[in-house]
Protein backbone atom coordinates (compact mmCIF):
# COMPACT_ATOMS: atom_id res chain seq x y z
CA UNK A 1 0.00 0.00 0.00
CA UNK A 2 1.41 3.50 -0.65
CA UNK A 3 1.40 5.61 2.62
CA UNK A 4 2.41 9.20 3.54
CA UNK A 5 3.65 10.31 6.85
CA UNK A 6 3.56 13.65 7.79
CA UNK A 7 6.68 14.25 10.94
CA UNK A 8 9.94 11.84 11.40
CA UNK A 9 10.60 12.36 14.82
CA UNK A 10 10.50 9.00 16.85
CA UNK A 11 7.58 8.11 15.96
CA UNK A 12 6.79 8.69 12.25
CA UNK A 13 10.26 7.42 11.40
CA UNK A 14 10.07 4.65 13.19
CA UNK A 15 6.62 3.77 11.79
CA UNK A 16 7.77 5.04 8.46
CA UNK A 17 10.75 2.35 8.19
CA UNK A 18 8.48 -0.55 9.73
CA UNK A 19 5.93 0.00 6.89
CA UNK A 20 8.48 0.13 4.48
CA UNK A 21 10.17 -2.65 5.48
CA UNK A 22 7.08 -5.01 5.80
CA UNK A 23 6.52 -4.01 1.89
CA UNK A 24 4.58 -0.78 1.95
CA UNK A 25 5.63 2.80 0.19
CA UNK A 26 5.99 5.34 2.20
CA UNK A 27 6.58 9.01 1.11
CA UNK A 28 7.98 10.66 4.37
CA UNK A 29 7.41 14.39 4.68
CA UNK A 30 9.12 17.07 7.64
CA UNK A 31 9.62 20.84 7.73
CA UNK A 32 13.15 19.96 8.83
CA UNK A 33 15.22 20.34 5.33
CA UNK A 34 18.31 19.64 7.43
CA UNK A 35 16.72 16.43 8.75
CA UNK A 36 15.46 15.40 5.72
CA UNK A 37 18.66 15.84 3.61
CA UNK A 38 20.60 13.58 7.00
CA UNK A 39 17.81 10.67 6.12
CA UNK A 40 17.99 10.80 2.29
CA UNK A 41 21.50 9.99 2.85
CA UNK A 42 20.54 7.12 4.68
CA UNK A 43 21.36 8.25 8.24
CA UNK A 44 18.67 8.71 11.42
CA UNK A 45 18.77 11.76 13.00
CA UNK A 46 17.75 10.34 16.26
CA UNK A 47 19.32 7.39 18.04
CA UNK A 48 17.10 4.74 17.93
CA UNK A 49 18.30 0.48 18.14
CA UNK A 50 18.00 -0.80 14.17
CA UNK A 51 16.61 2.14 12.84
CA UNK A 52 19.40 3.61 10.74
CA UNK A 53 19.74 -0.05 9.35
CA UNK A 54 15.38 -0.17 8.19
CA UNK A 55 16.09 2.79 6.35
CA UNK A 56 19.12 2.41 4.35
CA UNK A 57 17.56 -0.81 3.00
CA UNK A 58 14.65 0.15 2.17
CA UNK A 59 15.90 3.19 0.58
CA UNK A 60 18.11 1.30 -1.47
CA UNK A 61 15.09 -0.83 -1.64
CA UNK A 62 13.01 2.64 -3.11
CA UNK A 63 9.95 1.89 -0.58
CA UNK A 64 11.02 4.70 1.62
CA UNK A 65 11.70 8.72 0.76
CA UNK A 66 11.91 12.21 2.22
CA UNK A 67 11.08 15.55 1.05
CA UNK A 68 10.04 18.65 2.96
CA UNK A 69 7.24 18.80 -0.36
CA UNK A 70 3.85 18.76 1.60
CA UNK A 71 2.20 19.09 -1.81
CA UNK A 72 4.32 15.57 -2.98
CA UNK A 73 3.31 13.81 0.48
CA UNK A 74 -0.02 14.84 0.12
CA UNK A 75 -0.31 14.00 -3.66
CA UNK A 76 1.22 10.40 -3.58
CA UNK A 77 -1.26 8.58 -1.29
CA UNK A 78 -4.50 7.83 -0.39
CA UNK A 79 -3.95 7.01 3.30
CA UNK A 80 -1.73 10.33 5.18
CA UNK A 81 -0.58 9.32 8.78
CA UNK A 82 -0.19 12.77 11.28
CA UNK A 83 2.83 11.79 13.28
CA UNK A 84 3.92 15.68 14.33
CA UNK A 85 4.55 16.75 17.91
CA UNK A 86 2.24 17.83 20.28
CA UNK A 87 4.21 19.80 22.68
CA UNK A 88 2.67 21.48 26.05
CA UNK A 89 1.29 25.12 25.53
CA UNK A 90 1.45 27.62 28.21
CA UNK A 91 -1.84 26.60 29.78
CA UNK A 92 -0.41 22.68 30.09
CA UNK A 93 -2.78 21.55 26.92
CA UNK A 94 -1.37 19.89 23.84
CA UNK A 95 -0.32 22.45 21.61
CA UNK A 96 -2.29 21.42 18.14
CA UNK A 97 -0.32 23.84 15.82
CA UNK A 98 1.93 21.15 13.68
CA UNK A 99 -1.15 19.14 14.19
CA UNK A 100 -3.49 21.67 12.30
CA UNK A 101 -0.58 22.71 10.34
CA UNK A 102 -0.72 19.05 8.21
CA UNK A 103 -4.42 19.56 8.31
CA UNK A 104 -4.30 22.65 7.03
CA UNK A 105 -1.92 21.56 3.78
CA UNK A 106 -4.06 19.07 2.84
CA UNK A 107 -7.33 21.36 2.97
CA UNK A 108 -5.02 23.42 0.40
CA UNK A 109 -3.41 20.96 -1.45
CA UNK A 110 -5.40 17.42 -1.77
CA UNK A 111 -7.58 16.90 -4.98
CA UNK A 112 -8.67 13.61 -4.22
CA UNK A 113 -10.33 11.99 -1.21
CA UNK A 114 -8.00 10.84 2.13
CA UNK A 115 -7.31 8.96 4.71
CA UNK A 116 -6.31 11.06 7.31
CA UNK A 117 -4.49 9.03 10.36
CA UNK A 118 -3.59 11.00 13.50
CA UNK A 119 -0.52 9.48 15.78
CA UNK A 120 0.07 12.62 17.49
CA UNK A 121 -0.71 12.05 20.44
CA UNK A 122 -3.76 14.41 20.76
CA UNK A 123 -5.99 15.70 22.98
CA UNK A 124 -10.31 13.61 22.63
CA UNK A 125 -11.98 15.71 19.97
CA UNK A 126 -9.03 16.52 18.07
CA UNK A 127 -9.79 13.50 15.51
CA UNK A 128 -13.48 15.44 15.18
CA UNK A 129 -11.46 18.84 15.25
CA UNK A 130 -9.26 17.80 12.09
CA UNK A 131 -12.24 16.72 9.98
CA UNK A 132 -14.17 20.37 10.77
CA UNK A 133 -11.02 21.91 9.84
CA UNK A 134 -10.15 20.14 6.64
CA UNK A 135 -13.29 20.11 5.39
CA UNK A 136 -13.77 24.06 6.13
CA UNK A 137 -10.64 24.13 4.10
CA UNK A 138 -11.71 22.29 1.14
CA UNK A 139 -15.20 24.12 0.94
CA UNK A 140 -13.01 27.60 0.51
CA UNK A 141 -11.65 25.78 -2.25
CA UNK A 142 -14.80 24.85 -3.59
CA UNK A 143 -14.31 21.01 -3.42
CA UNK A 144 -16.09 18.21 -1.65
CA UNK A 145 -13.80 15.19 -0.75
CA UNK A 146 -14.40 12.53 0.94
CA UNK A 147 -12.23 13.08 4.02
CA UNK A 148 -12.06 10.43 6.60
CA UNK A 149 -9.99 11.17 10.21
CA UNK A 150 -8.91 8.06 12.26
CA UNK A 151 -7.35 8.55 15.58
CA UNK A 152 -4.53 5.28 16.18
CA UNK A 153 -2.22 6.53 18.64
CA UNK A 154 1.23 5.27 19.20
CA UNK A 155 2.34 2.95 22.40
CA UNK A 156 6.16 2.36 21.30
CA UNK A 157 8.73 3.10 23.64
CA UNK A 158 11.86 5.04 22.67
CA UNK A 159 14.60 2.86 23.07
CA UNK A 160 13.00 -0.11 21.60
CA UNK A 161 11.04 2.04 19.08
CA UNK A 162 11.65 -0.62 16.50
CA UNK A 163 10.82 -3.65 17.77
CA UNK A 164 7.07 -2.24 19.29
CA UNK A 165 6.62 -0.74 16.05
CA UNK A 166 7.28 -4.22 14.51
CA UNK A 167 5.62 -6.19 17.51
CA UNK A 168 2.96 -4.08 18.98
CA UNK A 169 0.96 -5.22 21.57
CA UNK A 170 -2.07 -4.05 20.32
CA UNK A 171 -3.04 -1.98 17.59
CA UNK A 172 -5.78 1.18 18.86
CA UNK A 173 -7.73 2.42 16.01
CA UNK A 174 -10.58 4.83 17.06
CA UNK A 175 -13.09 5.16 13.81
CA UNK A 176 -16.23 7.08 13.89
CA UNK A 177 -17.23 5.51 10.71
CA UNK A 178 -16.48 1.82 11.30
CA UNK A 179 -17.09 1.16 7.10
CA UNK A 180 -13.78 1.68 6.17
CA UNK A 181 -12.24 -0.90 9.19
CA UNK A 182 -11.00 -3.09 6.49
CA UNK A 183 -8.39 -1.07 5.03
CA UNK A 184 -6.59 -1.08 8.56
CA UNK A 185 -6.60 -4.75 8.98
CA UNK A 186 -4.99 -4.47 5.93
CA UNK A 187 -2.17 -2.05 6.62
CA UNK A 188 -1.56 -3.76 10.02
CA UNK A 189 -1.66 -7.55 8.87
CA UNK A 190 2.27 -7.71 8.50
CA UNK A 191 2.33 -6.83 12.36
CA UNK A 192 -0.49 -8.56 13.64
CA UNK A 193 0.78 -12.08 12.47
CA UNK A 194 -0.32 -14.46 15.64
CA UNK A 195 -3.84 -13.10 16.28
CA UNK A 196 -5.50 -9.71 15.70
CA UNK A 197 -4.23 -6.81 17.26
CA UNK A 198 -6.32 -4.42 16.38
CA UNK A 199 -8.67 -2.89 18.87
CA UNK A 200 -11.18 -0.77 17.08
CA UNK A 201 -13.62 1.90 19.03
CA UNK A 202 -14.60 5.27 18.36
CA UNK A 203 -12.12 8.37 17.91
CA UNK A 204 -12.89 10.08 21.45
CA UNK A 205 -12.02 6.58 23.74
CA UNK A 206 -9.35 6.12 21.31
CA UNK A 207 -7.53 9.58 22.20
CA UNK A 208 -8.40 9.34 25.82
CA UNK A 209 -7.07 5.62 25.91
CA UNK A 210 -3.61 7.26 25.25
CA UNK A 211 -3.46 9.51 27.65
CA UNK A 212 -4.56 6.78 30.31
CA UNK A 213 -1.87 4.43 29.43
CA UNK A 214 0.55 7.27 30.22
CA UNK A 215 -1.23 8.48 32.94
CA UNK A 216 -1.42 4.94 34.48
CA UNK A 217 2.33 4.62 33.58
CA UNK A 218 3.49 7.33 35.46
CA UNK A 219 1.15 6.79 38.29
CA UNK A 220 2.76 3.50 39.11
CA UNK A 221 6.14 5.35 39.10
CA UNK A 222 4.96 8.12 41.27
CA UNK A 223 3.21 5.21 43.61
CA UNK A 224 6.55 3.42 44.45
CA UNK A 225 8.31 6.79 44.36
CA UNK A 226 6.14 7.70 47.32
CA UNK A 227 6.59 4.57 49.17
CA UNK A 228 10.43 4.70 48.40
CA UNK A 229 9.94 8.20 50.66
CA UNK A 230 8.04 6.10 53.56
CA UNK A 231 10.61 3.24 53.19
CA UNK A 232 12.89 5.83 53.87
CA UNK A 233 11.60 7.31 56.86
CA UNK A 234 10.48 3.76 58.66
CA UNK A 235 14.02 1.93 58.08
CA UNK A 236 12.54 -0.62 55.10
CA UNK A 237 13.97 -1.57 51.93
CA UNK A 238 11.83 -0.33 48.58
CA UNK A 239 14.13 -3.24 47.00
CA UNK A 240 12.33 -5.99 49.08
CA UNK A 241 9.21 -3.79 48.84
CA UNK A 242 8.94 -3.89 45.40
CA UNK A 243 9.97 -7.44 45.04
CA UNK A 244 7.50 -7.82 47.48
CA UNK A 245 4.73 -6.55 45.62
CA UNK A 246 6.14 -7.40 42.16
CA UNK A 247 5.01 -10.73 42.42
CA UNK A 248 1.55 -10.22 42.54
CA UNK A 249 0.33 -11.15 39.55
CA UNK A 250 -2.45 -8.08 39.76
CA UNK A 251 0.35 -5.30 40.14
CA UNK A 252 3.33 -6.96 38.62
CA UNK A 253 7.04 -6.48 38.37
CA UNK A 254 6.63 -3.48 35.43
CA UNK A 255 7.15 -0.02 36.24
CA UNK A 256 7.90 -0.23 39.68
CA UNK A 257 10.87 0.84 40.31
CA UNK A 258 12.18 3.93 42.58
CA UNK A 259 14.16 6.37 41.24
CA UNK A 260 14.75 10.01 40.32
CA UNK A 261 11.33 10.79 38.46
CA UNK A 262 10.03 10.15 35.23
CA UNK A 263 10.89 12.28 32.04
CA UNK A 264 10.82 11.95 28.56
CA UNK A 265 8.48 13.93 25.90
CA UNK A 266 5.62 11.98 27.02
CA UNK A 267 4.50 11.56 30.59
CA UNK A 268 4.72 14.87 31.80
CA UNK A 269 3.65 16.23 28.93
CA UNK A 270 0.65 13.71 28.56
CA UNK A 271 -0.13 14.26 32.63
CA UNK A 272 -0.51 17.67 32.25
CA UNK A 273 -2.35 17.72 28.64
CA UNK A 274 -4.86 15.34 30.25
CA UNK A 275 -5.28 17.43 33.73
CA UNK A 276 -6.06 20.54 31.47
CA UNK A 277 -8.80 18.71 29.41
CA UNK A 278 -9.79 17.46 32.64
CA UNK A 279 -10.68 21.07 34.17
CA UNK A 280 -11.80 22.04 30.12
CA UNK A 281 -14.86 19.30 31.81
CA UNK A 282 -14.88 21.09 35.28
CA UNK A 283 -13.56 18.18 36.58
CA UNK A 284 -10.86 18.03 39.19
CA UNK A 285 -7.88 15.12 38.82
CA UNK A 286 -6.92 14.79 42.51
CA UNK A 287 -4.85 11.70 41.56
CA UNK A 288 -3.28 13.29 38.50
CA UNK A 289 -2.36 16.24 40.07
CA UNK A 290 -0.51 14.01 43.05
CA UNK A 291 0.96 11.81 40.47
CA UNK A 292 2.89 15.06 38.93
CA UNK A 293 3.65 16.80 42.28
CA UNK A 294 5.28 13.22 43.25
CA UNK A 295 7.46 13.24 40.39
CA UNK A 296 8.30 17.08 40.33
CA UNK A 297 9.67 16.27 44.13
CA UNK A 298 10.81 13.07 42.88
CA UNK A 299 13.05 15.46 40.19
CA UNK A 300 14.74 17.10 43.03
CA UNK A 301 15.20 13.94 45.51
CA UNK A 302 19.08 13.59 44.22
CA UNK A 303 20.33 17.15 44.89
CA UNK A 304 18.36 17.33 47.99
CA UNK A 305 20.55 13.90 48.97
CA UNK A 306 23.87 15.51 47.70
CA UNK A 307 22.68 18.84 49.84
CA UNK A 308 22.29 16.75 52.96
CA UNK A 309 26.00 15.46 52.63
CA UNK A 310 27.84 18.49 51.67
CA UNK A 311 25.73 20.68 54.28
CA UNK A 312 23.90 23.16 51.55
CA UNK A 313 27.35 23.58 50.48
CA UNK A 314 28.47 22.54 47.11
CA UNK A 315 30.13 25.34 45.38
CA UNK A 316 33.66 24.56 44.23
CA UNK A 317 33.25 20.65 44.32
CA UNK A 318 33.24 18.48 40.97
CA UNK A 319 30.20 15.97 40.60
CA UNK A 320 30.41 13.12 37.83
CA UNK A 321 27.76 12.18 36.41
CA UNK A 322 26.87 8.88 34.19
CA UNK A 323 23.54 9.55 32.38
CA UNK A 324 21.71 12.07 30.99
CA UNK A 325 18.71 10.59 28.62
CA UNK A 326 16.28 10.09 30.15
CA UNK A 327 15.93 6.45 30.36
CA UNK A 328 18.88 3.87 28.68
CA UNK A 329 18.95 3.00 24.96
CA UNK A 330 17.70 6.31 23.78
CA UNK A 331 19.52 9.92 23.14
CA UNK A 332 16.50 11.82 23.90
CA UNK A 333 17.01 14.11 27.37
CA UNK A 334 13.53 15.62 27.07
CA UNK A 335 12.37 16.35 30.83
CA UNK A 336 15.37 14.04 31.95
CA UNK A 337 15.98 14.38 35.60
CA UNK A 338 19.71 14.61 34.19
CA UNK A 339 18.33 18.03 33.49
CA UNK A 340 17.56 19.20 36.91
CA UNK A 341 20.28 18.24 38.73
CA UNK A 342 22.99 19.63 36.79
CA UNK A 343 21.24 22.49 36.79
CA UNK A 344 20.71 22.61 40.36
CA UNK A 345 24.57 21.64 40.60
CA UNK A 346 25.21 24.61 38.54
CA UNK A 347 23.09 27.45 40.97
CA UNK A 348 24.92 25.85 43.66
CA UNK A 349 28.32 26.83 42.00
CA UNK A 350 29.23 22.65 41.55
CA UNK A 351 30.62 21.62 38.35
CA UNK A 352 29.88 18.59 35.93
CA UNK A 353 31.54 16.03 34.52
CA UNK A 354 29.15 13.63 32.47
CA UNK A 355 29.29 10.37 30.44
CA UNK A 356 26.09 9.16 28.56
CA UNK A 357 26.46 6.72 26.09
CA UNK A 358 24.17 7.97 23.25
CA UNK A 359 23.19 11.71 24.85
CA UNK A 360 26.32 13.61 24.16
CA UNK A 361 25.57 15.23 21.57
CA UNK A 362 22.50 16.53 22.87
CA UNK A 363 23.71 17.48 25.51
CA UNK A 364 26.25 19.45 23.73
CA UNK A 365 23.23 20.60 21.50
CA UNK A 366 21.16 22.11 24.82
CA UNK A 367 23.89 23.40 27.21
CA UNK A 368 26.74 24.58 24.44
CA UNK A 369 30.33 25.21 25.59
CA UNK A 370 30.45 26.30 29.28
CA UNK A 371 33.09 25.77 31.66
CA UNK A 372 31.38 23.89 34.50
CA UNK A 373 29.95 21.40 32.14
CA UNK A 374 32.79 18.64 30.96
CA UNK A 375 31.41 16.17 28.83
CA UNK A 376 33.40 13.44 29.24
CA UNK A 377 34.61 10.40 26.97
CA UNK A 378 33.77 7.66 29.04
CA UNK A 379 32.26 6.94 32.54
CA UNK A 380 35.90 6.11 33.69
CA UNK A 381 37.09 9.42 32.24
CA UNK A 382 33.67 11.08 34.23
CA UNK A 383 34.90 10.61 37.49
CA UNK A 384 38.74 11.66 37.35
CA UNK A 385 39.44 14.50 39.87
CA UNK A 386 35.21 14.49 40.66
CA UNK A 387 34.41 14.70 44.10
CA UNK A 388 31.39 12.61 44.23
CA UNK A 389 29.75 10.60 40.97
CA UNK A 390 25.56 10.83 40.15
CA UNK A 391 24.24 8.43 38.72
CA UNK A 392 20.46 9.19 36.62
CA UNK A 393 20.40 6.36 33.84
CA UNK A 394 20.15 2.69 34.70
CA UNK A 395 22.49 1.94 30.98
CA UNK A 396 22.89 -1.59 31.51
CA UNK A 397 27.06 -0.46 31.30
CA UNK A 398 26.92 1.17 34.48
CA UNK A 399 25.42 -1.37 36.31
CA UNK A 400 29.07 -2.83 36.93
CA UNK A 401 31.20 -0.74 38.67
CA UNK A 402 34.64 -1.29 40.06
CA UNK A 403 34.52 0.18 43.60
CA UNK A 404 37.59 -0.21 44.04
CA UNK A 405 38.54 2.29 41.49
CA UNK A 406 36.09 4.61 42.57
CA UNK A 407 37.74 4.76 45.86
CA UNK A 408 41.15 5.70 44.56
CA UNK A 409 39.38 8.41 42.13
CA UNK A 410 36.42 9.97 44.10
CA UNK A 411 38.22 12.65 46.37
CA UNK A 412 35.31 12.39 48.37
CA UNK A 413 34.20 9.07 48.28
CA UNK A 414 30.51 9.45 47.81
CA UNK A 415 27.68 7.64 44.85
CA UNK A 416 24.15 9.17 44.68
CA UNK A 417 22.27 6.51 42.80
CA UNK A 418 19.02 7.95 41.44
CA UNK A 419 18.41 4.12 39.94
CA UNK A 420 19.61 1.63 42.51
CA UNK A 421 22.06 0.13 40.31
CA UNK A 422 24.38 -1.05 43.35
CA UNK A 423 23.44 -3.23 46.52
CA UNK A 424 24.31 -0.42 49.52
CA UNK A 425 25.93 -4.02 51.54
CA UNK A 426 28.57 -3.88 48.35
CA UNK A 427 29.32 -0.38 48.10
CA UNK A 428 29.82 -0.46 52.77
CA UNK A 429 31.97 -2.96 51.76
CA UNK A 430 34.08 -0.98 49.47
CA UNK A 431 34.38 1.69 52.04
CA UNK A 432 32.12 4.44 50.27
CA UNK A 433 29.35 6.31 51.24
CA UNK A 434 26.24 5.46 49.06
CA UNK A 435 23.01 7.62 49.01
CA UNK A 436 20.58 5.19 46.88
CA UNK A 437 16.49 6.27 47.10
CA UNK A 438 14.32 4.63 49.02
CA UNK A 439 17.03 2.30 50.92
CA UNK A 440 19.31 2.10 53.52
CA UNK A 441 21.99 5.02 53.36
CA UNK A 442 25.65 4.19 53.81
CA UNK A 443 27.57 6.87 55.47
P1 LIG B 1 9.44 14.55 17.43
O1 LIG B 1 9.50 15.89 18.01
O2 LIG B 1 10.58 13.59 17.59
O3 LIG B 1 9.16 14.65 15.86
C1 LIG B 1 8.20 15.48 15.28
C2 LIG B 1 8.64 15.77 13.84
O4 LIG B 1 7.57 16.44 13.19
C3 LIG B 1 9.86 16.70 13.75
O5 LIG B 1 10.83 16.10 12.91
C4 LIG B 1 9.28 17.99 13.13
O6 LIG B 1 10.19 18.67 12.30
C5 LIG B 1 8.12 17.42 12.32
N1 LIG B 1 7.09 18.40 11.96
C6 LIG B 1 6.57 19.40 12.71
N2 LIG B 1 5.61 20.06 12.01
C7 LIG B 1 5.53 19.45 10.79
C8 LIG B 1 4.73 19.66 9.63
N3 LIG B 1 3.82 20.60 9.59
N4 LIG B 1 4.91 18.84 8.59
C9 LIG B 1 5.84 17.86 8.62
N5 LIG B 1 6.62 17.61 9.69
C10 LIG B 1 6.46 18.40 10.76
O7 LIG B 1 8.10 13.89 17.98
P2 LIG B 1 7.83 12.37 18.38
O8 LIG B 1 8.56 12.03 19.64
O9 LIG B 1 7.99 11.50 17.18
O10 LIG B 1 6.28 12.46 18.76
C11 LIG B 1 5.28 12.67 17.79
C12 LIG B 1 3.92 12.47 18.45
O11 LIG B 1 3.79 11.11 18.89
C13 LIG B 1 3.69 13.33 19.69
O12 LIG B 1 2.34 13.68 19.76
C14 LIG B 1 4.05 12.40 20.83
O13 LIG B 1 3.38 12.74 22.02
C15 LIG B 1 3.56 11.08 20.30
N6 LIG B 1 4.25 9.90 20.85
C16 LIG B 1 5.60 9.93 21.07
C17 LIG B 1 6.23 8.80 21.56
C18 LIG B 1 7.71 8.81 21.84
O14 LIG B 1 8.17 7.89 22.52
N7 LIG B 1 8.48 9.78 21.36
C19 LIG B 1 5.49 7.63 21.80
C20 LIG B 1 4.14 7.62 21.53
C21 LIG B 1 3.53 8.77 21.04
Amino acid sequence: MKITIFGTGYVGLTQAACFAEVGHSVCCVDIDSARVSRLNAGHSPIFEPGLEALIQTNLAAKRISFTVDATQGIDYAEIIFIAVGTPPGEDGGADLKQVFSVADAIAAYATSAKIIINKSTSPVGTAQRIKARVNEGLARRHLALDMRVVSNPEFLKEGSAVEDCMRPERIIIGIDDQAGIDIFRELYKPFSRNHDKLIVMDSRSAELTKYAANSMLATKISFINEMANLAERLGADIEMVRKGIGSDSRIGYDFIYAGCGYGGSCFPKDIQALRRTAAEVGYEPHLLDAVEAVNHKQKHKLFENISKHYHDDVSGKTFAVWGLSFKPNTDDMREAPSRVLLESLWNAGARVQAYDPEAMNEARRIYGERSDLVLAGSKESAVEKAHALVILTEWRNFRIADFDELKAKLIDQVIFDGRNLFEPSRVKQAGLSYYPIGRTVVR
